[in-house]
């Protein structure tokens, strides 16, 4: 620290007004430089002399009780403090209220994307990792009872093999933070992941598409499920599939 700096904070640190390293440099620089250490001594005891011999001012007698009666006349009633103190809070409320909504409508958009790309890995996961099925089968009376007791729901589960769409069996995965049923289907040589779980209080949605790392994904709620479908399959045929899927669930 300079001489220059040491001045300048000189007062602010008589006050006590600096943050410790502050401090820490101030007095470093005193214990190395006598001239600024003497100045420092100099204000120190003049403020010391000072606040020794400031006069105290006695106030006159009945002064207090003027002041008071004069508050009081100045005061607006009680009842107009309180009305004000309303108005503050229900301003208050409205503003909380905006945010919030702000926030719930800024969150969905959000936690959709975000949903999508846990859908898309979980296709890929599931393609790469040769576990495409926990239980493999085309018998959609295996694979329904198959989840009873893995899952806290039953999952509609349909076939349509005069459509083109086999059922090549189901798999138990993890989006959204919790289990859901992960149904797979065949359409020539494309995989078809459809994710199905719970949506409580959610009402039936259109059917919504986004693609994602070459993927289609298509997302829609029928009857409080979620239904999320993820396939390379060409979207033409991944929207026949879903709406094969709308008719059964
Ligand atoms: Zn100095």
């Amino acid at each position: 620290m300079s001489c220059r700096e040491a001045q300048e904070l000189l007062h602010g640190y008589a006050d006590g007004e600096l943050d410790l390293v502050r401090n820490l440099e101030m007095e470093r620089h005193f214990r190395e430089c006598p001239a600024c250490a003497s100045d420092y001594e100099r204000l120190r005891r003049m403020r010391e002399a000072m606040s020794g011999s400031v006069p105290y001012f006695q106030p006159p007698a009945g002064l207090e009780r003027r002041l008071r009666s004069r508050l009081r006349a100045a005061a607006p009633a009680k009842r107009s403090i309180h009305w004000q103190w309303a108005a503050i809070a229900a301003a208050l409320v409205l503003t909380v209220a905006g945010v919030w909504r702000v926030a719930l409508m800024s969150r969905h958009p959000d936690s959709v994307e975000i949903l999508a790309a846990e859908a898309v890995s979980s296709h890929v996961r599931s393609l790469m990792a040769a576990h495409l099925t926990d239980v493999p089968s085309s018998d959609r009376h295996t694979v329904k009872p198959w989840f009873s007791g893995k899952l806290d729901f039953s999952p509609t589960v349909g076939d349509f093999p005069s459509q083109g769409f086999t059922l090549a069996g189901g798999r138990l995965d993890y989006l959204d933070g919790r289990p859901v049923a992960a149904l797979v289907y065949q359409r020539r040589q494309h995989v078809i992941n459809l994710f199905v779980w719970p949506a409580p209080g959610r009402l039936n949605s259109e059917t919504s598409t986004t693609d994602r790392q070459g993927y289609h994904v298509l997302h829609w709620t029928k009857a409080h499920m979620n239904y999320w479908a993820v396939s390379d399959l060409n979207g033409r045929e991944l929207t026949e599939f879903a709406e094969l899927v709308r008719k059964t669930g």
